[in-house]
C-alpha cells in the first residue's frame, strides 16, 4: 500500500517546481501513477510511507502538444489513449497508434503518461523505442534563484540504465519533443509472455518513407526494446536500407546486421531469433501502412541466398 503525508496538486509549473525542490527526500512525482502504485505492493516494494506525493497531473503547462518546424512537442501529461484517439497525432506520429493499441488497457492508457514511461525507463517500457525511432529530446524544468531554467538532452542520452536517468534533484520534464513522421508508414511489434496487458519480452519499432517512384527507401527508422538495459536505435540497419531497393533482400541484408545487439542476462538466443524476426516484420508492416508490400514470405528462402 502507498500512504504520505502530504500529497500536494499544484497547478502551475512553477508552483510544482517549488514543492518538489522543497520536498523532503524520498518523496515522489506522479503523473498518472500507473508505475508508482504498483510498484508499492507486496512483492514489489511492499508498504510505502512518502513524506510528499506530489501529483502533477494538473499542471496547465505539461498539458496538449504543439506542431512547428518538423517537430511535434508532447507535454509531459500527454497520455497513451491520444496516440490512438487524437488525428492530428496519427498523422505526425504514425507508429504510437501501433505502440498505444499494445500498451496495457483501455483505463490504464488514459492515465500512464509517455513522460512517466521514458522517467520510470524500463528496459522493457513500449514508449521509449519510438522516441529513439523519432530523434526524441527530453525537455527538463528546475527552479534557480525563483525563475525557471530549462534543458533539452536527447532522449538517447536522458536514460542510462535501467531505472536511471540523467534527471537532477529538483527537476521535472515538462515535454517530449519529436520529430513529425507526417507521410511515413509506422509500425510497432511486440512480444511478451501473454497476449493482453503484456509488458514487452521485446518490441521493435519501424519508420519508413520511400523515394516518389516508391522503388528505395528514402529513409528509415528502426528501435528495439527488452534486449538490453537500455532500448537501442538500430543505426547500422537504417543506414544500409537507405537508398536501397525495397526488396526482401535489402531487408533480410539490414536484418542481418541488428541480430547480435541483445544484450540482456536472460533468455539471449530466444530473443536474438525474436529480434531478427521481428525487425523484418516491423519493416514489412511499415511499408504495408505506407501502401506497399514487400515479395510474399514464401520467396524469402530465395532472397535469404541472395544476402
Ligand atoms: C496494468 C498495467 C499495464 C501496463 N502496461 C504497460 C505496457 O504495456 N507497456 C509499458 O511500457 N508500460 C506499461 N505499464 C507501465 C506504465 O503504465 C507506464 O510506464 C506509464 O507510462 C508511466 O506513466 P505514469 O504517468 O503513470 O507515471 P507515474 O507512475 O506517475 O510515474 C512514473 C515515474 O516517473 C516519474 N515522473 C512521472 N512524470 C514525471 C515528470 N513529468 N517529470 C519527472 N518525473 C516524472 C515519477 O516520479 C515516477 O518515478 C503498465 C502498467 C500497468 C499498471
Amino acid at each position: 500500500m502507498l500512504n504520505c503525508d502530504q500529497y500536494l496538486m499544484p497547478e502551475t509549473l512553477e508552483e510544482a517546481l517549488a514543492q518538489w525542490a522543497g520536498a523532503p527526500e524520498g518523496s515522489r512525482l506522479l503523473a498518472g501513477g500507473t508505475d508508482i502504485l504498483p510498484w508499492a505492493r507486496e512483492g514489489r516494494a511492499g508498504h510505502v510511507h512518502l513524506p510528499v506525493i506530489i501529483d502533477i497531473s494538473r499542471v496547465k503547462e505539461l498539458r496538449g502538444y504543439d506542431v512547428a518546424d518538423g517537430r511535434v512537442r508532447l507535454g509531459a501529461n500527454v497520455v497513451f489513449q491520444q496516440f490512438l484517439t487524437d488525428d492530428e497525432l496519427r498523422h505526425h506520429l504514425p507508429c504510437m497508434p501501433h505502440c498505444s493499441i499494445w500498451f496495457a488497457d483501455d483505463q490504464i492508457r488514459e492515465q500512464a503518461t509517455l513522460a512517466g514511461n521514458i522517467v520510470n525507463a524500463s528496459p522493457a517500457a513500449d514508449g521509449v523505442p519510438p522516441v529513439f525511432a523519432m530523434n526524441g529530446t527530453v525537455e527538463i524544468a528546475r527552479l534557480e534563484g525563483g525563475s525557471i531554467v530549462r534543458r533539452s538532452v536527447s532522449s538517447r542520452d536522458f536514460i542510462t540504465g535501467p531505472g536511471r536517468t540523467i534527471l537532477e534533484a529538483g527537476e521535472i520534464v515538462t515535454a517530449v519533443t519529436c520529430d513529425s513522421m507526417a507521410g511515413y508508414g509506422g509500425a510497432f511489434e511486440k512480444v511478451g509472455q501473454r497476449r493482453s496487458l503484456v509488458i514487452s519480452v521485446v518490441c521493435a519499432v519501424c519508420l519508413v518513407k520511400l523515394s516518389a517512384d516508391d522503388k528505395t527507401f528514402a529513409d528509415v527508422r528502426l528501435s528495439l526494446g527488452g534486449i538490453s538495459p537500455v532500448p537501442v536505435r538500430l543505426d547500422a540497419a537504417e543506414a544500409s536500407l537507405k537508398g536501397q531497393p525495397v526488396s526482401r533482400e535489402s531487408v533480410l541484408a539490414a536484418v542481418k546486421t541488428a541480430g547480435d545487439l541483445v544484450r540482456s542476462r536472460t533468455r539471449r538466443e530466444y530473443r536474438g531469433e525474436v529480434v531478427r524476426g521481428f525487425i523484418e516484420r516491423a519493416i514489412e508492416d511499415a511499408l504495408a501502412d505506407y501502401g506497399v508490400a514487400l515479395s510474399p514470405p514464401e520467396m524469402k528462402e530465395a532472397a535469404l541466398a541472395n544476402t
